[in-house]
C-alpha cells in the first residue's frame, strides 16, 4: 500500500514537471523580444573556468559572461569549486544539424510510431527545435560542478550515452541519490545567485535573458534573442 502512494506520487511527479517545462514551449515562438544588441563574447578569458573542449571558443552574452566570471570566483573562495562548461551559444545552423539528427534517431528507435508530430514531441523534450532553441539567443550554458581540492567534475553527464537520456536528468528528481542530489542543489543555489533559471528536465542547462527565462521570470519580454554569429 505505502508502495504503491510513493510510485503514484512520483509519477504525479513527473507528470507536473513534463508539463510545466519551458524548453519546447510553445510560447517560446512569437515570445516579445526587446533585443538589447549585447555581443557574443568568448567565455575562455574567465580565469579558472573549465571547459569540455579546451581549444574551442565558447561564445555567451557579454552579460552571461560577466555573471559566469562572478560565480566561478565565488564557488572557488567559498567551496574549492569551479565551473566546467559543456556548451553555450550555439549557431542556427548547429542546432539544425542537432535536430534532423535526432528525429533521424529517434525514427529509428521507434520504428512503430508512424506519426511525424509524434516523431516531433518526443526529439523535443531533449533536443530543441531551432525555431525555439534557447542555445542559439547566446543566453544558456549548459555547465557542472568542479571540484578543484580533488581535480575532477563532480556528477558528469556523458551526453553520447542514450542510457543517460531518462527521468534522472530532471533536477529535482526525488530518486536521485546524494551526493548527485546536493550537488544538483548547490549549482542551482549559485546559478540563482545571478538570476539564471534552470530547465528543470536538464539540471545542466541554464538561462538568462532569454524567452525561456522570461517564461520562467514570468517577464513581459526577453531581451536576448537568437544570434547568429557575424
Ligand atoms: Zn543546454
Amino acid at each position: 500500500m505505502k508502495k504503491n502512494t510513493a510510485k503514484a506520487e512520483y509519477s504525479r511527479y513527473i507528470k507536473e514537471i513534463e508539463g510545466t517545462t519551458s524548453d519546447n514551449d510553445e510560447r517560446i515562438i512569437g515570445f516579445s523580444i526587446r533585443e538589447n544588441k549585447e555581443k557574443l563574447i568568448p567565455l575562455n578569458k574567465i580565469p579558472g573556468l573549465l571547459f569540455d573542449k579546451p581549444q574551442k571558443i565558447y561564445l555567451a552574452r557579454e552579460g552571461i559572461v560577466s555573471k559566469i566570471g562572478r560565480i566561478t570566483a565565488r564557488l572557488k573562495s567559498e567551496c574549492s569549486m569551479s565551473l566546467y562548461v559543456t556548451d553555450a551559444y550555439r549557431p542556427l545552423r548547429t542546432q539544425e544539424i542537432y535536430w534532423r539528427r535526432s528525429l533521424r534517431e529517434t525514427k529509428r528507435k521507434y520504428p512503430q510510431i508512424t506519426n511525424p508530430e509524434k516523431i516531433k514531441e518526443i526529439v523535443s523534450r531533449f533536443t530543441a527545435p531551432p525555431e525555439r532553441a534557447q542555445h542559439c539567443t547566446g543566453g544558456s550554458v549548459d555547465v557542472l560542478l568542479y571540484d578543484l581540492n580533488k581535480d575532477k567534475i563532480l556528477d558528469d553527464f556523458d551526453e553520447n550515452d542514450e542510457s543517460n537520456y531518462n527521468e534522472l536528468m530532471y533536477t529535482d528528481n526525488p530518486r536521485v541519490k546524494e551526493p548527485e542530489k546536493s550537488n544538483r542543489q548547490l549549482l542551482k543555489k549559485y546559478m540563482e545567485m545571478e538570476d539564471f533559471v534552470n530547465y528543470p528536465l536538464e539540471w545542466w542547462h541554464y538561462s538568462y535573458g532569454n524567452a525561456e527565462w522570461a517564461i520562467y521570470k514570468k517577464r513581459k519580454y526577453a531581451v536576448y534573442g537568437p544570434v547568429e554569429n557575424s
